[in-house]
């Protein structure tokens, strides 16, 4: 693995660099089978079977962040939340609220585009059960550490989507906005905000349910609830 906090690569390179981290061998591991195996109805493409880089403008003002790429769906087509329900759910709403230019996201070709958002996770391998171990977590942050080292300039409002990316954010951040004590608690609409600790603009984090399918398709996080979500992220980050 190269280390992005040593190596400190330019907003060209992270990207490049990261799918070519090997730090988790369980997770390599993992990535690596599914990718050979595959589900039967995705049998005849070819898996990215990578880490998954993170999605949109380095200069972006909104940051939405997940948990772990999904085994079939990003690791399958290479980019973040890619060719499975919970990014048809995800991207529906960006694209409906202005951040993206279509509804669709099911390849690396298909066209879409971020406005004024990234995307990424606090993991960037699939892991086994969508259920990436502590120490995963904790290999994989310095990734974490340099991209938002990369949008500083430009980053206003975090969306995160779910409690394990809150609390996997919450350390990445410490380095650049300051983070009450107690740590704010994750929940559906939480906000809070973070001062700089140069004193420049102050970030404000928003909890979001995540948008898997446990969640979207029982109507715990409706369109509608997470529309709202993305709009009150434009609002502050416009603040
Ligand atoms: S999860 Fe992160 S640190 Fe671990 S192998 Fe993947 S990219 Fe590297």
């Amino acid at each position: 693995m190269t280390d992005p906090a040593a190596a400190a690569p330019g907003a060209s390179e992270v990207d490049s660099l990261v799918t070519r981290c090997t730090a988790c061998p369980r997770l390599v591991a993992w990535r690596e089978e599914v990718a050979r195996t595959k589900r039967a109805a995705f049998r005849d493409q070819d898996y990215w079977g990578r880490p998954i880089p993170g999605f949109g403008p380095m200069d972006a003002e909104i940051l939405v962040v997940g948990l772990a790429p999904a085994a079939h769906g990003a690791n399958r087509t290479g980019r973040m939340f890619t060719g499975d329900r919970s990014g048809d759910v995800l991207y529906r709403a960006l694209h409906e609220t202005g951040l993206a230019n279509q509804p669709e996201a099911t390849g690396l070709h298909d066209g879409l585009r971020l406005h004024r958002t990234r995307i990424t996770a606090p993991v960037h391998c699939a892991p086994p059960a969508n259920k990436p171990t502590p120490a995963e977590r904790d290999t994989c942050r310095p990734w974490l550490v340099r991209e938002l080292e990369l949008l500083r300039p430009t980053l206003r409002a975090v969306v995160v989507l779910g409690a394990f990316g809150w609390q996997a954010l919450l350390p990445a951040l410490a380095d650049t906005w300051r983070v009450p004590r107690p740590r704010p608690k994750f929940g559906h609409l939480a906000h809070a905000e973070l001062e700089a600790a140069d004193g420049g603009s102050p970030l404000h984090l928003l909890g979001c349910y995540h948008v898997s399918q446990q969640n979207t398709f029982t109507g715990r996080l409706t369109p509608q609830m997470l529309r709202e979500v993305f709009d009150r992220a434009k609002d502050l980050a416009d603040a």
